[in-house]
């Protein structure tokens, strides 16, 4: 079974697809197996990860291609993504005539039960998209930019999203609320994380993990990669201590065996005299996928923030 984490805010601009690819490559670092599926019309996911092909994500939702058909992997960020076409506004009024419409999303991802962790990526705006991708997941990530009313931007998302657990996903969970862009050189930053922090109602729900404003954050859209790549980034600390933060026993439990197998296929490899095993992530039927290219950008240095 997948774990299924939708990355939501209707505000524009507060690190919804920044967190979807960070977060899901650092569980990809972890060993995990993870799909990005991009929800959003702007593409921004699609475009990060340079896919430009059919079938996506639209052709999925409507019935024309098994899901399975619409996965790409993205050897750069060791994920496989659904991407978003062009026509994914169309695809949302053509699902308005459909029964169960909320639930599109829902039905087409549970044929993917291969993956650990699916993480969707939606718009900011609220429509039917983005209610199924609320409507898929087992729980919601909220981005929240660390900045002077920040909270009270949240009101109506909030009173949407109440309204759509109350009509359609009463088991819907909160992750966790993530403040992102935080400036560690201000004392602003501080003075509004901690106000995030005592407020009553969102509080509680906040991660223990914040984003860290960080250049690598904002430059790895345009080179392909996740700062993954980036290992002395804040933006690589962040995001591999917020998949820590997110993991349950149970994905504890089957991170530990996942290294346990990997550890007794390169001893395996190493008594047999082969090179070290791949640790790309390859058990899906390499015919169902599309890769996208994966040459190495060679004018690239690692850069501290
Ligand atoms: P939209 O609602 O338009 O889909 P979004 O919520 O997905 O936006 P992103 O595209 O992830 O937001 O981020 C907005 C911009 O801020 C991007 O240029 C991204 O690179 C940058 N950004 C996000 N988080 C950080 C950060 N912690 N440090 C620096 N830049 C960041
Ligand atoms: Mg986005």
């Amino acid at each position: 079974m997948s774990r299924i984490l939708g990355v939501v805010n209707l505000k524009g601009g507060v690190g919804k697809t920044t967190t979807c690819v960070n977060l899901g490559a650092a569980l990809a670092l972890f060993g995990f197996k993870v799909l990005l599926v991009d929800l959003d019309p702007q593409k921004s996911l699609t475009g990060w990860a340079g896919v430009d092909q059919w079938p996506t994500v639209s052709n999925a939702l409507t019935g024309e291609v098994d899901p399975l058909q619409a996965l790409v992997r993205w050897r750069k960020a060791k994920c496989w993504i659904m991407p978003a076409g062009m026509d994914l506004r169309l695809a949302e009024t053509q699902l308005m005539a459909t029964s169960q419409r909320e639930y599109i999303l829902k039905q087409k991802l549970q044929r993917l039960t291969d993956f650990d962790f699916i993480i969707i990526d939606s718009s900011p705006s609220y429509g039917l998209l983005t209610i199924n991708a609320i409507c898929a997941s087992d729980e919601i990530i909220i981005p929240l930019q660390t900045e002077i009313l920040a909270l009270e931007s949240t009101i109506p998302f909030f009173e949407a999203l109440g309204e759509i657990k109350k009509r359609y996903h009463p088991d819907l969970k909160i992750a966790g609320i993530l403040p992102n862009m935080y400036d560690s050189r201000t004392n602003l930053s501080k003075a509004i994380l901690d106000q995030m922090r005592a407020s009553e109602h969102l509080g509680p729900l906040m991660f223990k993990t914040f984003i860290r404003k960080n250049v690598k954050l904002a430059e790895t859209p345009s080179l392909g990669y996740a700062v993954t790549r980036y290992t002395s980034s804040y933006g690589y600390e962040d995001y591999c201590a917020l998949a820590q933060e997110i993991l349950n026993d149970s994905d504890r439990a089957k991170m530990e065996a996942k290294k346990r197998n990997s550890n007794s296929k390169n001893s395996t490899a190493t008594q047999l005299g082969l090179a070290e095993l791949s640790d790309d992530i390859d058990d899906i039927d390499d015919d169902l996928v599309q890769d996208v290219e994966d040459e190495e950008a060679l004018s690239l240095t690692e850069t501290d923030n």
